[in-house]
């Protein structure tokens, strides 16, 4: 399987493990590149720059292959000292950074004197245009089925992906939506050259989270996500449990609401003790609309060959079916 995105991130498979806060370490990030895809850190899941230092370290020893840093820059109630961030993964030597939430257009020169490929991921095409000017190296473009925050425009992936690969020159990779190997090849049929994948890793063995969480995840229905934050103007997918269904509902209430008013709810330290201690309604969990697909929790290899041996499958039954239906209209003309 190859494609400008294997062979720029010197990758098996073109599978990538997107940025997730509270999921994305060493034991998440380590497990998806040996497994032939390109795991990534999320940066802001570390306590300080130095503590990502560290997990650095520790995932290199982990594996000998690529892995990358996301980096995404949006509201916080306490922002991070992003350069400081920043400045770690260069320190580190690492040469793979994911960039979302934001433009990427202050920082790419930096990153790329460091000699550090990026990957932007945005949710409009209008975006990824501009971040192809600026010099990123390839686009992930979010559909509005992910999980996480799918900008305001609500444009899903089959339409998003073959704009953004008919208006850009390098490489994109579909995401949002993406869980098995049909969607795998449907992605990259619509002129694709790889796949990210959030929610679909959580519900894997190594996703350092509560079992509690990857159950409820595969038990629920792609009507189960609820998107918050909307009035703010800062949309995010999540679970749809006790805590996002309240927070919906005071944006809906007369008048509305400030983001001082769910503030204690929609925290991001909430989320996380969730996610340690199983509990589904501890507080917002991240999580995409594919959940309706998913029905096991595999090891990050039993899923990269499943999903690689589907997508074979699938874009060789879809040729089949193309040439076997094009005989047969050809026996009727
Ligand atoms: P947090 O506790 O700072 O905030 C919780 C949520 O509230 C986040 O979704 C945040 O964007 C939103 N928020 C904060 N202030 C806001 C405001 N003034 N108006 C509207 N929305 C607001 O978040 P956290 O869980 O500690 O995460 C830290 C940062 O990482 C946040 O900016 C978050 O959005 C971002 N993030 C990263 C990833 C990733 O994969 N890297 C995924 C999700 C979120």
């Amino acid at each position: 399987m190859k494609t400008r995105v294997t062979e720029q991130l010197g990758i098996r498979y073109p599978i990538i493990q997107g940025g997730m806060q509270w999921v994305g370490t060493a034991k998440m990030a380590s497990a998806v590149s040996n497994a032939g895809g390109l795991g990534i850190l999320t940066a802001l899941t570390q306590p300080t720059p130095q503590a990502l230092a560290q997990e650095i370290a520790l995932c290199r020893s982990m594996t000998e292959l690529p892995f990358g840093v996301n980096i995404t820059i949006l509201p916080a109630i306490k922002p991070p000292p992003y350069e400081e961030y920043m400045a770690a993964v260069i320190d580190s030597g690492i040469k793979i950074v994911e960039t979302a939430g934001n433009s990427p257009k202050s920082f790419v020169e930096k990153f790329k004197a460091a000699g550090i490929t990026i990957i932007h991921k945005c949710t409009t095409v209008r975006h990824a245009i501009s971040a192809e000017r600026y010099g990123v190296d390839m686009v992930s473009i979010d559909g509005f089925e992910c999980a996480g925050h799918p900008g305001e425009d609500d444009i899903p992936g089959l339409v998003l992906i073959p704009i953004a690969a008919n208006a850009l020159k390098i490489p994109v990779i579909a995401s949002g939506g993406i869980g098995d190997g049909r969607g795998m090849a449907a992605a990259l049929v619509l002129g694709a050259e790889g796949v990210n994948m959030g929610t679909r890793f959580m519900c894997t063995r190594e996703a350092p989270i509560n079992d509690q969480i990857k159950k409820a995840l595969i038990a629920g229905s792609e009507r189960d996500t609820n998107l918050i934050f909307r009035t703010l103007h800062n949309t995010a997918r999540v679970f749809k449990n006790a805590v996002s269904d309240e927070v919906v509902r005071m944006e809906r209430r007369e008048g509305g609401c400030t983001f001082d008013d769910i503030r204690s709810l929609v925290s991001g330290e909430r989320g996380k003790r969730a996610f340690a201690e199983g509990d589904i309604n501890a507080g917002t969990i991240s999580a995409g609309m594919i959940i309706g697909l998913l029905d096991d929790i595999p090891s990050c290899a039993e899923l990269l060959e499943r999903m690689v041996a589907e997508c074979r499958t699938s874009l060789a039954s879809a040729s089949l079916c193309f040439r076997s239906s094009s005989v047969s209209d050809k026996n009727l003309s």
